[in-house]
């Protein structure tokens, strides 16, 4: 009977939910092991001013470097993280280790890390930024803490605290994701934001989409009524670029500039522009 009842149970699920469960704890199981041991690792996309073509900086994206499956993407496990409590130790050990490649930066190049819904509700997240900067001893300036509007505006009050303890630092604060969420404009002033990134989703249509131009537009100006430079993510031809250029956006990042990429990669891209760091061994060694 025992037997029975549960092939009956087994019937609430059908075959492809109970496949989706089944993946969903295997990921799961292997975050919780492969956190610590260093399995989630820095990949790096570049960032550029679009008016000279300099390279300011790179946002740090976390890959999982599987030993079965290869390269996983964050869309296949960040949300899992985010929902198993393990965001927050994932985010901080992958930016531990952005933040030791990027010491082999040239002092100019910053560095943006993501920060997630969840870690905005911890109260201790400022003190555990400048925990690691103090650590790693990497220069407050330098970083640049992204976070979206919709984690922003989530809990304003929490958010403005978090905001005003990283920028007591020192240390640099982005909007992510902008124009995907509800920002009330009256705080989006009295925020102290250094910069306000335009969501991929509408850039990628920009040059198709006369709908998805126009809000980029609004947004370019939105931004510059507020003061806050902009910078639009999701720039995969030249052809977005130069539209960008031509409304007054001063920033951007995608595929037209370069894909997410490995730290040795990225080391290799910079010593052929010679932008490592004198101070780094790497870049004495002339070993990349
Ligand atoms: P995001 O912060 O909005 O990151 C930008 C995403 O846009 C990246 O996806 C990047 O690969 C993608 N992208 C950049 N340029 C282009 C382009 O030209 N075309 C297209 N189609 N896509 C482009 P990715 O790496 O898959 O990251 C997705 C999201 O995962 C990020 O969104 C971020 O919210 C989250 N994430 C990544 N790393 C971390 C992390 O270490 N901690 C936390 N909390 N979240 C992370
Ligand atoms: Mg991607
Ligand atoms: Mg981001
Ligand atoms: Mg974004």
């Amino acid at each position: 009977a025992a037997k029975r009842a549960g092939r009956n149970q087994r019937a609430w699920f059908d075959a492809s939910m109970e496949r989706e469960l089944e993946l969903r704890n295997e990921i799961e199981l292997g975050l919780r092991a492969g956190i610590p041991s260093g399995r989630i690792v820095p990949w790096f996309e570049p960032q550029i001013d679009l008016a000279t073509g300099a390279l300011t900086g790179f946002e740090l994206l976390a890959r999982w470097d599987h030993p079965d499956h290869g390269i996983i993407e964050p869309a296949a496990f960040i949300p899992i993280a985010e929902e198993s409590g393990l965001i927050g130790e994932l985010s901080m050990s992958v930016m531990r280790a952005g933040i030791e490649e990027a010491r082999h930066w040239d002092p100019s190049l910053l560095l943006s890390v993501n920060i997630s819904p969840s870690q905005m509700r911890d109260a201790w997240l400022a003190q555990k930024i400048v925990k690691l900067l103090t650590e790693t001893s990497f220069p407050a300036e330098r970083l640049e803490v992204e976070i979206t509007e919709a984690a922003l505006f989530e809990n304003l009050g929490l958010a403005a605290s978090i905001v005003a303890s990283l920028k007591n630092q020192r240390i640099r604060v982005a909007l992510d994701d902008f124009g995907t969420g509800y920002s009330s404009l009256t705080h989006l002033r009295t925020l102290p934001l250094d910069r306000i990134k335009i969501d991929r989703s509408f850039v990628l249509r920009m040059t198709e989409d006369a709908e998805a131009a126009a809000l980029v537009r609004l947004i370019v100006s939105l931004a510059q009524g507020l003061d806050v430079p902009v910078l639009a993510e999701g720039v995969e031809t030249g052809e977005i670029a130069a539209m960008l250029t031509a409304i007054g956006c001063t920033m951007g990042q995608g595929w037209h500039f370069g894909r997410p990429a490995p730290a040795r990669t990225t080391r290799a891209l910079l010593a052929g522009r010679g932008l490592l760091s004198a101070a780094s061994p790497i870049a004495r060694d002339g070993e990349v």
